[in-house]
């Protein structure tokens, strides 16, 4: 039988390649964006709890009602937006899924996505395989900020969506106030979507605020925003999100979603409905992980590698033009295997590869890895 493969242009996410080519040359891993340390103990145990009691049966098709309210407190308290839980969050299996769901419930064959790259790799084979466009815009290198006249250039009438996302993933970048109002200027005059992906709400530093879409009604009321529990709670492998947006998009949101998982894994629901109440268990998750930055610039400033600051996410990015001509990605693999240290190309997240030789580190990782991983690479000399 012949397939006529519906994304004939991807191949396996860099994510999986630099991972298991760390694996096989027993690399330390600062490429795909995982801590190396434990979760917390607690939100453990309240699993744990949670199945014991019984909590093993589905939940909710849109997620357990009790998680839901506790999630709008949290809107409510953060981004002051009344977030009515019965019809506009929707639990998820990650905020991967969430991004699809949210794309697959309002594209149509014909529309146009605009994407800015480098951009999270899952976004176009999203928007390919709903049988839509993607309209690429490069933030600019090497502030990687939005080039907002570029954008309204690339505004047509079948324009149907543009998506966000701060901080961001792999830069760092976060949206500043003025690129707020340049989105509110634009969807003033444009019937368009917006998915915002907040999956690294919390992880923003130097006393930078999260400015979420869940802040501005004007941009709200067209928006589906993206969240994970992994990147909040170090547990990436839980594969647990949401989606909040308001009811007639979450409508459409849950029609996608009903069909393809119907609901998430219920005693994790439960032990994280418990879990918000302790709202420090994310407001000082800024400043730990801003402290294993900083951990990490410093070493890195011992290596020539040129730093390109981060201020929100798992990671920053160092370039290293000035040092050697190889490609990003055969760099990436040579400190795997030559060096035993993984990392992550930047040009993977281009559609056209744009190689501004720059490597994404991911920071979140216990003090010693990476002390060890800067000691190797000190050893290349470019
Ligand atoms: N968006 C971005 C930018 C990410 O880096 C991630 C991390 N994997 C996600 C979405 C989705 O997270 P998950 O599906 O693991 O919850
Ligand atoms: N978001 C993670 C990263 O950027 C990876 C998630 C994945 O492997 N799909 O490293």
């Amino acid at each position: 039988m012949q397939i006529q493969s519906k994304l004939p242009d991807v191949g396996t996410t860099i994510f999986t390649v630099m991972s298991s080519l760390a694996l096989q040359h027993h690399a330390i891993n600062l490429g795909q964006g995982f801590p190396d340390f434990m979760m917390n103990d607690e939100l453990v145990n309240l699993v744990n709890t949670a199945m014991q009691q019984g909590n093993n049966q589905y939940v909710h098709m849109n997620g357990l009602p009790l998680l839901r309210e506790r999630l709008a407190e949290k809107c409510l308290k953060l981004y002051n937006n009344s977030i009515q839980a019965d019809d506009e969050i929707t639990i998820t299996p990650g905020g991967t899924y969430a991004i699809y769901t949210a794309l697959t419930a309002v594209l149509n064959k014909g529309d146009e996505v605009i994407v800015f790259e480098p951009a999270y790799d899952s976004y176009i084979p999203n928007i390919v395989i709903n049988g839509a466009t993607p309209v690429l815009i490069s933030l600019e290198f090497p502030s990687y900020t939005i080039p907002w006249d570029e954008v309204k250039a690339k505004i047509t009438s079948r324009t149907k969506m543009i998506m966000i996302n701060s901080p961001h993933n792999p830069t760092g970048m976060v949206l500043s106030e003025d690129d707020i109002i340049q989105l509110k200027e634009i969807v003033s005059q444009h019937d368009i979507f917006i998915l915002s992906d907040e999956v690294y709400e919390h992880l923003i530093f130097d006393n930078k605020q999260h400015l979420s879409l869940l802040r501005y009604p004007e941009l709200f009321e067209r928006s589906f925003v993206c969240f994970s529990f992994g990147k909040t709670y170090h547990c990436t492998g839980w594969k647990l999100g949401y989606c909040i947006a308001p009811k007639a998009l979450s409508n459409e949101f849950r029609k996608v979603h009903q069909f393809n998982c119907f609901s998430c894994n219920s005693p994790m629901q439960v032990a994280l409905a418990a879990y918000l109440q302790n709202e420090n268990a994310y407001l000082h998750l800024a400043n730990e992980i801003q402290a294993k930055r900083d951990y990490f610039r410093n070493l890195m400033h011992t290596t020539p590698f040129k730093l390109i600051p981060s201020y929100g996410s798992y990671f920053e990015c160092y370039s290293y033009g000035h040092l050697s001509n190889d490609s990003d990605f055969d760099l990436a693999v040579r400190l795997t295997k030559d060096y035993g240290i993984a990392t992550i190309p930047v040009s993977s997240f281009y559609k056209n590869k744009t190689d501004n030789k720059v490597l994404r580190f991911c920071f979140t990782k216990k003090e010693e890895t990476l002390h060890e991983a800067v000691e190797r690479l000190e050893k290349w000399k470019g």
